[in-house]
């Protein structure tokens, strides 16, 4: 095949530039510039916005609601990670790395059906994050309350705040736990 055979395209927003490229979706003629490399080949720009606003059906409130999930279940899971993941001694690493993800997965779900499985843009980052200021919040409860006599005596927070946040079998259950979470279709 030589060039003769193939017609001369012309790109469909800029009629001065050739192109060899079609989206293959709408078949219309694109150039370098105005051509979207996706998983599926070239498409051009209104296609994959198309696609977008299909693929991310949610409204800004779902997002609000995955991540308020996210910081509640986050808080229990590290409430629970700050007072029993130290039982292990050393070996409280390795029950991070397999519980982590476990966690993650099971949060990420669960703020999933709460906004009935629609996505957005945002959701995964929002997901993730909440879910670790949730697993340091609920660390800061577990470790301050006692401290604070729930509530009552006053106590010095300077030495407080760095034994919760210096607990690295815990930051490293709660990076797991967000990395799944930013793996998951959300
Ligand atoms: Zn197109
Ligand atoms: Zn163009």
């Amino acid at each position: 095949m030589t060039d003769e055979t193939l017609p001369t395209l012309r790109c469909a927003n800029h009629p001065a530039r050739e192109t060899m490229l079609r989206c293959n979706k709408c078949d219309k003629p694109i150039c370098v510039q105005c051509a979207v490399r996706t998983p599926v080949g070239y498409r051009c720009k209104e296609c994959v916005a198309g696609q977008q606003a299909i693929f991310y059906n949610g409204n800004p409130s779902d997002s609000l609601i995955a991540g308020a999930v996210a910081l509640v279940l986050g808080a229990i899971a590290g409430a629970l990670a700050y007072a029993f993941l130290g039982f292990f001694g050393w070996f409280s690493f390795i029950a991070a790395i397999f519980v982590g993800p476990v966690v993650g997965g099971l949060i990420a779900e669960a703020a999933r059906r709460a906004v009935r499985k629609r996505r957005s843009r945002q959701m995964k980052w929002i997901v993730a994050a909440a879910c670790v200021i949730g697993i340091l919040a609920g660390g800061l409860l577990v470790t301050v309350g006692p401290a604070l006599g729930w509530g009552g005596a006053v106590a010095d927070f300077t030495w407080i705040i760095p034994t919760v946040f210096l607990r690295w079998d815990v930051l490293l259950f709660a990076a797991l736990a967000a990395s799944t979470i930013y793996t998951r279709h959300l």
